[in-house]
């Protein structure tokens, strides 16, 4: 109920009018979130590569109704890659179809896209297309092929595994060598595509994690295992001892400030380990996902706004 009750505020601009007015909010949201600029993100990787860990980066910004704002994204992306580079910084990104215009027009998104990846390739940076709500899926899949197929092999999707389709996905995708990050999906999504229950959900992922690793062993895909499921890492470990996938086959992925404690453990273990780090002042929708996620999140939040 109250995984539901954050993801539908997450959409609501009166909610997001009031919460980021809140200093404890944003307070909070520095947990999830590395800053609201760009030197804070890069202070973040830095910290990251020192300790063995690339970065995916994501500029804060979603749900853009507007083609100047959509253009302005498209160069905040640019500029961070001039960083990444002056910096000499291990770092990936992530964009959102819909922080580049997506929902104004699918030519303007394409056209915002290629400029980051053709900037990014040249730069040697993979780009993650992040997977939305399921209204974007079939769309976002589509735009990833197509870019391939114009021969930018820089390009990585997303699949959550609460979708019934993922499976079907999944298996295409690896056919296709395209690299998949398996998350378990943030979105409020209905029974009739999405598995409602957690155990399910679960299970889902286990045998697409399996399926994804098998794939990778075949030399089609490098995933990134993304979870902080110390069920699912064990399965991830155990399947790729017995099946001997060596492990720079596929990496683990985290979000910033949350389990940095499994993070390192793996490290040190020898695992690829892949932190997504997400910068900008648009953090609302982003914090309030995560806020869904976790219910524990929810009390330490409350417990901070009565001693305000
Ligand atoms: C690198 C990465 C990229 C992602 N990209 C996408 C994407 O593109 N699209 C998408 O829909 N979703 C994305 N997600 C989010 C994902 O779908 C899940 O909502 C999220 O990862 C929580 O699921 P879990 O696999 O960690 O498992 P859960 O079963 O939810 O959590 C397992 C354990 O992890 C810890 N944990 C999980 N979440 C939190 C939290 N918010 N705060 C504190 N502790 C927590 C807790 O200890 C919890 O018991 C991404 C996640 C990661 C790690």
């Amino acid at each position: 109920m109250l995984r539901a009750l954050f993801l539908t505020l997450s959409n609501a601009k009166w909610a997001e009018k009031i919460v980021t007015t809140w200093p404890v909010a944003r307070r909070m949201a520095r947990r999830f979130v590395a800053g609201e600029r760009a030197e804070e993100a890069i202070a973040a990787i830095r910290e990251l590569n020192a300790q063995g860990i690339p970065a995916t980066v994501d500029i804060l910004g979603e749900s853009i109704d507007d083609a100047l704002q959509s253009a302005a994204m498209m160069q905040s992306y640019l500029s961070f890659i001039d960083l990444i580079e002056q910096e000499k910084l291990d770092a990936w990104l992530s964009v959102k179809l819909t922080a580049l215009g997506v929902d104004i027009d699918a030519g303007l998104c394409r056209a915002n896209l290629r400029t980051i990846l053709t900037r990014a390739r040249e730069a040697g940076i993979r780009v993650a297309i992040d997977m939305e709500g399921s209204h974007y899926t079939q769309r976002i899949l589509d735009t990833i092929r197509a870019f391939r197929t114009e021969g930018f092999d820089n390009i990585r999707a997303v699949i959550q595994a609460y979708l019934y389709r993922s499976d079907e996905d999944i298996r295409a995708l690896c056919d296709e060598g395209i690299g998949v990050r398996l998350c378990k999906g943030a979105y409020k999504e209905p029974p009739d595509i999405a598995y409602p229950r957690k155990a399910d959900v679960d299970a889902a992922y286990h045998h697409q994690m399996l399926a994804l690793l098998n794939a990778a062993k075949a030399g089609r895909g490098y995933p990134g295992i993304a979870t902080h499921d110390e069920n699912l890492i064990d399965a991830a470990k155990q399947h790729a001892t017995e099946h001997q996938i060596a492990l720079d086959r596929f990496e683990f992925q985290m979000l910033h400030g949350v389990r940095r404690d499994l993070q390192h453990q793996l490290v040190e273990e020898g695992y690829r380990m892949r932190v997504y780090v997400p910068f900008g002042v648009a953090w609302y929708a982003y914090f309030m996902r995560r806020l869904a996620e976790r219910p524990a999140n929810l009390w330490f939040f409350v417990r901070n706004l009565f001693r305000e």
